[in-house]
């Protein structure tokens, strides 16, 4: 046994599963990124914090992954552990208008069994691909709504292993932002608090945003959603069209012909190909425009999180 896979043992004896060198294009909706040393899969809360304990014991990165919605993953892979939260962590209860959600709970069933209930105000995030807990990351939001609108409180696993509740005034949301940007914790679960309303009116209204998003988006091929976030009174989508830049590919990596705010992978794209095509894109547009386009999607390298250089 190698030194990795005896390291897999130890964290497998936590109870969780776990895989070594695993390709990180089959955990992002982008499908780009090489090897990850060890993906964990705990089961509940119990397993997750052993899972940091011997992280910590023995020198390791983790990094927590929902959907992979919002990651370009470096084609060098991760150096570490990738934490993802099924099982114990999907569960989702109502009381009343009160949704308390665990953190890999995927937001569109959420938002769809809100709606059968006549619980409006997630009709915004049905088509958002992720789990709670990207989605209050990010502050994730669409159409005019945002978790800022509807989340209430966050329960969050620290570092240490504690636990520690969070009010919504806490959180620091903003656009596409919030306080765990600059923390390692870990989102357990979030409460929500969503407004009584008719079932069919939030049928209608979640019906209408996935017509608006099919219509729109290039929902065929992977991509990591928008790649850039909004600058402030302008469009990003609006302003790479205007440098001509729609249908513009770098290697497999390509400005969606369809919606040019996306990057699409048309084929076998690697990470280098889709981060060379940010800096084109980058350059022709403040060429052009004079705006400076900023990623929203997070990178992640070998050692981690970093800014897209
Ligand atoms: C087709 C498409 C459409 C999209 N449309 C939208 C849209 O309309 N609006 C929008 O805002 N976004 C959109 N996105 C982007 C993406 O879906 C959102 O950002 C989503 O909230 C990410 O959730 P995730 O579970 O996939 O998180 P991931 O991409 O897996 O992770 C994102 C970040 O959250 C962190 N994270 C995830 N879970 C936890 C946790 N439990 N604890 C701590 N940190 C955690 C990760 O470490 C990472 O830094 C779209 C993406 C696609 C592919």
């Amino acid at each position: 046994m190698n030194g990795q896979e005896k390291m897999a043992e130890v964290l497998r004896s936590a109870g969780s599963q776990v895989q070594i060198n695993y390709p990180m294009k089959r955990l992002t909706t982008m499908r780009v990124g090489g090897p990850a040393a060890y993906v964990v899969t705990p089961s509940n809360a119990e397993q997750l914090k052993t899972t940091i304990q011997i992280c910590q014991e023995n020198g390791l990165k983790f990094f927590v992954m929902g959907k992979g919605s919002n990651i370009l993953a470096s084609d060098e892979g991760f150096q570490g552990v990738i934490i993802k939260l099924e099982s114990d962590f999907q569960k989702i209860r109502f009381q009343n208008n009160i949704i308390e959600a665990e953190s890999g709970a995927s937001l569109s069933a959420i938002a769809k069994k809100a709606a059968d209930r006549g619980l409006s105000g997630l009709e915004f995030a049905s088509g958002i691909p992720g789990t709670l807990g990207g989605a209050v990351y990010m502050n994730a939001g669409a159409y005019g709504g945002e978790m800022k609108d509807v989340i209430q409180e966050v329960t969050v696993m620290d570092t240490t292993g504690a636990i520690r509740h969070l009010d919504k005034t806490e959180l620091e949301l903003g656009y596409r932002s919030s306080i765990f940007q600059s923390k390692s914790w870990i989102i357990l679960r979030g409460i929500l608090q969503l407004e009584e309303g008719d079932p069919e009116e939030v049928k209608r209204k979640i019906k209408e945003l996935t017509e608006k998003r099919v219509a729109k988006q290039p929902l065929d091929l992977p991509s990591a959603g928008s790649i850039f976030k909004r600058p402030e009174g302008h469009y990003a989508a609006a302003l790479i069209e205007e440098a001509g830049l729609k249908g513009h590919a770098v290697g497999d990596a390509m400005v969606s012909p369809k919606h040019a705010g996306f990057i699409v992978n048309a084929g076998e794209a690697t990470c280098e190909d889709v981060v060379g095509l940010i800096h084109h894109i980058q350059k022709c547009v403040e060429e052009k425009s004079g705006v400076r386009l900023v990623p929203e999607v997070r990178y992640l390298t070998p050692r981690g999180l970093d800014v897209i250089r």
